[in-house]
C-alpha cells in the first residue's frame, strides 16, 4: 500500500516560470526513493505537489492509483506523513508535540516513538526555551532536533508514506547520522520519498533521482550513478 506515481507532471508557481517540466518517477508500495539535485531544481516543490500544498497543472500524480486531486486534504493527511524542513512546534512539552493529532497515544507509544527518534531522553522539557511555570527553562533545540520531533510524530502516526524534507538548516554531523537512523527505523517497509539536500542520507535508497532545471537528469541506485560518471557522481 501507498504506491506512488507521478506522470508527466508539470508545475510552475509563476505561469511565466516552469518549475517541474514533465517528471515522471514511481515510488513502489515500501521503497524509499530519494530526489537530490541543485538548490533551486525543484526538489521541495515535488514533496508540496504529493501533499498537495498546490496542484498540479499538467500530467498527474496518483497514490495506489488514485488521482491525489480526488482524494480529501483529510485523507491524504492520514496517508502521508510529512517530515518538513522546519517544523514549528507548540509551546508546550516535547512529549505534547510528538502526541499532536494522535490524543488516543499511551505514555509507552509516544515514548517509545521519541526513542526511536532519539530525542527520548528530553520529552518532558519545553522546546526552543520558553519560560515554564515555574520558571525553569526548556531545551533550544536545534533544527535537528525539531526534526525529530516531527520524525517521532510521524512514527507514532505510522503513515504508509513518509515524505522527509531534509533541512537545509546548518545541521552537523552528528544529528545528521541521528535523523538518518530514525530515518532508517521509520522508514522501513514504508513507502518513502526523501527529498535530499545533503548526499550521505541517499546512499540506501532503493533509487536515487537527481533533478536539473526541473527535469530528470539521472535516475539509479547509488552505485549506478557513481559509475556513470555524471552530475551525480560530480556532487560527491
Ligand atoms: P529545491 O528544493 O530543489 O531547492 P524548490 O522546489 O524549493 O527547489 O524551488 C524550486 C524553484 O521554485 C526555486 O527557484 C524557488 O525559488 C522557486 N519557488 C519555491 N517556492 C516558491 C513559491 N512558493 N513561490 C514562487 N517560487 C517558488
Ligand atoms: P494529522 O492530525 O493527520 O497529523 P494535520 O493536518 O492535523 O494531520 O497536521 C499535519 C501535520 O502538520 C501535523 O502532524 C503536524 O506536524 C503539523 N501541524 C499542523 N498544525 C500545526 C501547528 N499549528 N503547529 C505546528 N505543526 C502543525
Amino acid at each position: 500500500q501507498g504506491a506512488i506515481a507521478f506522470k508527466d507532471v508539470h508545475f510552475a508557481y509563476d505561469p511565466e516560470r516552469a518549475i517541474l517540466k514533465g517528471i515522471s518517477f514511481d515510488v513502489p508500495a515500501g521503497k524509499t526513493v530519494a530526489i537530490v539535485g541543485p538548490s533551486g531544481a525543484g526538489k521541495s516543490t515535488i514533496s508540496r505537489l504529493l501533499y498537495r500544498f498546490y496542484d498540479i497543472q499538467g500530467g498527474s500524480i496518483t497514490i495506489d492509483g488514485q488521482d491525489v486531486r480526488e482524494v480529501t486534504q483529510t485523507s491524504l493527511r492520514k496517508v502521508i506523513g510529512m517530515v518538513p524542513q522546519d517544523t514549528v512546534l507548540f509551546n508546550d512539552t516535547i512529549a505534547y508535540n510528538i502526541r499532536y493529532g494522535r490524543p488516543s497515544a499511551t505514555e509507552e507509544e509516544v515514548q517509545a516513538a521519541a526513542d526511536i527518534a532519539q530525542i527520548g531522553t528530553f520529552i518532558q522539557t519545553l522546546p526552543d526555551g520558553y519560560e515554564t511555570k515555574v520558571g525553569e527553562r526548556g531545551l533550544k533545540l536545534s533544527g535537528g532536533e525539531k526534526q525529530r520531533v516531527a520524525i517521532a510524530r510521524t512514527i507514532l502516526k505510522a503513515p504508509p508514506i513518509l515524505i522527509l524534507d531534509e533541512a537545509t538548516s546548518a545541521l552537523d554531523t552528528t544529528t545528521e547520522h541521528e535523523i538518518q537512523s530514525a530515518l532508517d527505523v521509520v522508514s522501513k517497509n514504508r513507502t518513502t520519498l526523501v527529498i535530499a539536500h545533503r548526499l550521505s542520507t541517499v546512499i540506501n535508497a532503493d533509487e536515487i533521482i537527481v533533478l536539473r532545471h526541473g527535469t530528470i537528469a539521472e535516475r539509479g541506485s547509488h552505485a549506478d550513478l557513481l559509475s556513470q560518471n555524471g552530475l551525480y557522481a560530480s556532487m560527491w
